[in-house]
């Protein structure tokens, strides 16, 4: 992936993980360019294609595009085709679902794992989580 792109992607994220929201300061491993489709769907290095993921997010997506909600499949959130406030919202330091969409992504991404909860609790207490602007 090219500089330019992983500053953009970067840039437009305002350097948060476009699924859980924690900042790249507050996580103690790199951020990964995130392939929405992933290429082995036949996802592109555009762009529009690209999301900016915390390490855990993006491990957890993998090749992923959908999860299962009360046995129904779902596809997963697009950060570039949908609103995160439309599909999430914060209960103190647990995210979640607003939608079948969001439920999966919680699920399958593993948002609410007993040290990424750990972790956000400690940065609500400091003050510096959630943020005040969601991208
Ligand atoms: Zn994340």
């Amino acid at each position: 992936m090219d500089v330019a792109s992983r500053r953009l992607v970067r840039q437009r994220a305002g350097g948060r993980c476009e699924y859980c929201q924690i900042h790249e300061d507050d996580e103690p491993y790199a951020f990964h360019l995130e392939h929405i489709i992933p290429k082995k769907h036949g996802g592109e290095d555009d762009p529009s294609n690209l999301a900016w993921s915390c390490h855990s997010c993006n491990l957890m997506k993998g090749a992923n595009l959908s999860g299962r909600v009360h046995g129904e499949i779902v596809t997963l959130f697009h950060p570039r085709r949908q609103q995160w406030n439309r599909h999430f919202r914060w209960v103190g330091p647990i995210l979640a679902g607003k939608t079948k969409c969001g439920i999966a992504t919680v699920q399958v991404l593993d948002i609410n794992a007993h040290d990424r909860v750990k972790l956000r609790d400690i940065l609500i207490a400091s003050g510096a989580f959630p943020p005040k602007r969601i991208i």
